[in-house]
């Protein structure tokens, strides 16, 4: 296509308003039209990545094949576009400081007074820039993180004022706010937005495109008044309404010809409209569902609708591959007891042992997965949850009552979860675990293998503890499989029980690679096998 084009997305108003979700929506339609798309986000927090962040700060870590702790936006973007996503795809104020501060180390400034602008703002350009420079992709969709007016923002706001008076028509901004509804007025309003705009225009950004989100209809005349307040011209002015599913939004701004805007704007053609055939047969087969498929998640965050994201994400596709409508059931880890896990899990078609740090909750993993396993209900242990598995199982099958991760108790005499050997020099916790993309090898006679279909996987990890290998044969002996393994290091990737019906703990993360169009082999079996049940 020739020169690289920039898409800037801002969000006014209030924040949580979807600019992940309209970001990756907007980078749909442009790969539907054969473009090559990447999305990244830039967050105005000081964390040098969100890999330290308690998830009650912002949600789930994602993880990427290359091993970077990102914000779950990324998630959003791999789910949509079916791409992979790098460190370069995520970046934080920390992270340019942190460079900036280092090349000033190195003198590479040369005594220059080191200030915000042009320091900061240069290197926040050049890191907008880094993906499209590098790889040569068609569209770059920057999608920057908090909400305008907040003093953190201000250096990406000055960056994108800058690029889009170097870029040109190259450049483009993209700026979501929200529409409140006065129940008692019967009104909507649209002076947030009109505030929202005047705050980027003051700061010397213009946007191109205004995406208001809405719980109800936008007319015509509000979204004329809209246009003519914030200098935006009219077709450029489009509703994001609730949805069913955020999966509906790409359909949603095609119906509005948001993407034929953008091009025209760009100064591309506009050419045929794209059908996006799969993406709505999976929304077809989403909408026809009607049987429900029960999954309990035990966890300690389950307050936290975004703390397990991209497993609860991963789960909804495979339930819509299988043609079942998920329900999710949370359990708190914290609260369940041998008492009550009989009335919490009973009932339900599988269970999934989530993901975590820390002691919190533990037991009542361990109790669930006894339960699952000795009412052969389909279970999913993931990551910690794989631990658990194990655990459970050397205390009450092995006979190791004491049985534990040093995590959790670094003198237990049976360290089924020990500490990687490489881990146990680490002092600094930032970007140091087990991370990013690494192979398995999948014995052919196994449960993992009748979903995988193949014997090669490579898989996400975030952790620093492992399956100790000492306990592997007595494991096997008795009725628990190692039956994925990285060939390398010889750690155990993938448990099951073949006796049951689908046991299965993996320590890697397959719901960070699971998207619309290519749903993960492991949630489809998992999901087939609770509707078995
Ligand atoms: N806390 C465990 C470890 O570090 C598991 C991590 C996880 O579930 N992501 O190994």
């Amino acid at each position: 296509m020739g020169e690289t084009k920039y898409i800037f997305v801002t969000g006014g108003v209030a924040s949580s308003l979807g600019k992940g979700i309209i970001s990756s929506s907007i980078g749909k339609l442009l790969q539907a039209r054969g473009y090559k798309v990447t999305i990244q986000k830039f967050d105005p927090y000081i964390n040098i990545d969100p890999g330290t962040l308690n998830p009650y700060e912002h949600g789930e870590c994602y993880v990427t094949v290359d091993g970077h702790e990102a914000d779950l936006d990324l998630g959003h973007y791999e789910r949509f576009l079916g791409i992979q996503t790098t460190k370069a795809n995520n970046i934080t104020t920390g992270r340019i400081y942190k460079s900036v501060i280092d090349k000033e180390r190195r003198g590479d400034f040369l005594g220059k007074t080191i200030q915000v602008i042009p320091h900061i703002t240069d290197e926040i350009k050049r890191n907008v820039k880094l993906l499209g420079n590098k790889y040569k992709f068609d569209f770059v969709i920057t999608e920057i993180g908090g909400t305008v007016g907040d003093i953190e923002s201000l250096p990406y706001l000055e960056s994108i004022r800058q690029l889009k008076w170097e870029l040109g028509q190259n450049a483009l901004c993209v700026h979501l706010t929200y529409v409140p509804f006065l129940a008692a007025a019967g009104e909507l309003k649209t002076k947030p937005t009109q505030h929202s705009v005047k705050e980027l225009q003051s700061l010397g950004v213009q946007p191109d495109v205004l995406v208001l989100r809405t719980e109800h209809n936008l007319n015509m005349s509000l979204r004329k008044k809209v246009a003519l307040f914030c200098n935006v011209a009219e077709e450029a002015v489009v509703q994001s309404i609730d949805a069913s599913t955020i999966y509906e939004v790409p359909l949603l701004m095609q119906e509005q010809g948001l993407d034929e805007t953008i091009l025209k704007k760009m100064g591309l053609p506009t050419g045929e409209k794209p059908n996006l055939e799969p993406w709505k047969e999976f929304l077809k087969r989403r909408s026809q569902a009607t049987d429900e498929v029960k999954i309990a998640l035990v966890g300690k965050y389950v307050e936290l609708q975004d703390a397990y994201k991209s497993i609860l994400e991963s789960l909804s596709q495979a339930a819509t591959y299988n043609d079942h409508k998920l329900k999710i059931e949370y359990v708190q880890s914290e609260q369940l007891t041998e008492a009550n896990v009989d009335e919490k899990l009973g009932h339900v078609n599988g269970v999934v042992i989530c993901p975590g740090f820390g002691s919190r909750g533990i037991e009542g993993k361990f109790v669930a997965a006894k339960y699952t396993r000795e009412h052969d209900i389909p279970t999913f242990g993931i990551c910690l949850g794989m631990q658990c598995i194990a655990i459970e199982f050397a205390r009450n099958v092995l006979g190791y009552p004491d049985a534990n991760s040093v995590e959790f108790n670094e003198k237990t005499p049976h360290n089924i979860i020990d500490i990687m050997e490489e881990q146990k020099a680490i002092t600094n916790m930032g970007g140091t675990m087990r991370l990013g993309a690494f192979e398995c090898i999948i014995n052919k006679n196994s449960k993992a293998y009748q979903a995988y279909k193949q014997e090669h996987i490579q898989e996400r990890h975030r952790h620093r503890y492992e399956f100790n290998n000492d306990y592997r044969k007595q494991f096997e002996d008795n009725g628990m499989k190692c039956v994925g393994v990285n060939p390398e290091s010889d750690l155990v990737e993938i448990v099951e029980i073949p006796a049951l019906k689908w046991y299965i703990g993996t320590q890697f993360h397959p719901e960070y690679s699971s998207t619309v169009l290519n749903p993960h082999p492991l949630f489809i079996s998992f999901i087939k096998a609770a509707i078995g049940k």
